[in-house]
């Protein structure tokens, strides 16, 4: 009994438990993903058995992505130190990071910051964050269309804008947003905005959408 209890406070609370699970379902999927990506190059297996491989590796990618965005949610980085950052040189990096997410249906991210903004937030978590409202901004955009970003200094915070013009969203899904595995996308995990609320949430700040159907979303974030 005793040893039970020991047993059980090494899995102190549910959440390390579920990035423990997410963890060891993740080891394995990276095995056989390896593995299919051998065969698929082999000139042993027919191009029916390749296209198969490929629509595995596929589906093992989408697990992959859902089960590190659960793990960033079920195990948030409680170590994370809280630093000045400077919201210009962080949208720099994202922006050059995702650039090439844009490529392939011709779409390029505008970054429009003409001064230092500083916020105190963790460096990593903010990039997070970023990345998941720029990329959701990538997505829904149009063949050939931009998205813009943009960082002013206000009075009592920072704000950033990330502005697309393409699907939109209608009030009764804006108000989904956030809820897990929410996503209107084939290929979409449905968590990335839950992760964007619980950074945001973590540093004060908020995530507003202003969106209308057909025309495009204005991301507004704010912080202190
Ligand atoms: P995912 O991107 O994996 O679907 P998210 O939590 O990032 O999950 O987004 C949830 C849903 O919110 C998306 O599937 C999409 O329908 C909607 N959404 C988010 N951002 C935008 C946007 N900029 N324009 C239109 N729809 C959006
Ligand atoms: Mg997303």
């Amino acid at each position: 009994y005793y040893e039970q209890i020991k047993q059980s406070e090494r899995l102190k609370t549910t959440g390390q438990l579920a990035a423990a699970l997410a963890h060891e379902i993740r080891n394995p999927l990276t095995v056989v993903k390896g593995f299919l990506q051998l065969y698929e190059k082999d000139t042993a297996y027919s191009a029916d058995a390749k296209r198969h491989f490929r629509l595995m590796i596929d589906e093992l990618n989408i697990a992959e992505e859902v089960l590190s965005q659960f793990l960033s949610i079920a195990k948030p980085n409680r170590n994370a130190v809280t630093e000045t950052v400077n919201v210009r040189s962080v949208l720099q990096s994202v922006v050059d990071l995702l650039q090439s997410y844009g490529f392939f249906r011709d779409n390029k991210i505008e970054l429009k910051v003409m001064e230092d903004c500083f916020i105190a937030v963790n460096n990593i978590e903010i990039k997070q964050m970023l990345v998941n409202i720029i990329k959701n901004a990538i997505e829904a955009s149009k063949i050939g269309d931009s998205v813009i970003v943009t960082a002013e200094r206000k009075k009592d915070f920072v704000e950033i804008k990330v502005t697309d013009f393409g699907d939109g969203m209608s009030e009764e899904e804006v108000k989904s947003l956030g809820t897990p595995f929410y996503s209107l996308k084939s290929k979409g995990t449905g968590l990335g905005m839950m992760i964007c609320f619980n950074i945001a949430a973590k540093y004060n700040g908020t995530i507003d959408f202003h969106s209308k159907k057909g025309e495009g979303t204005t991301v507004t974030i704010r912080f202190p």
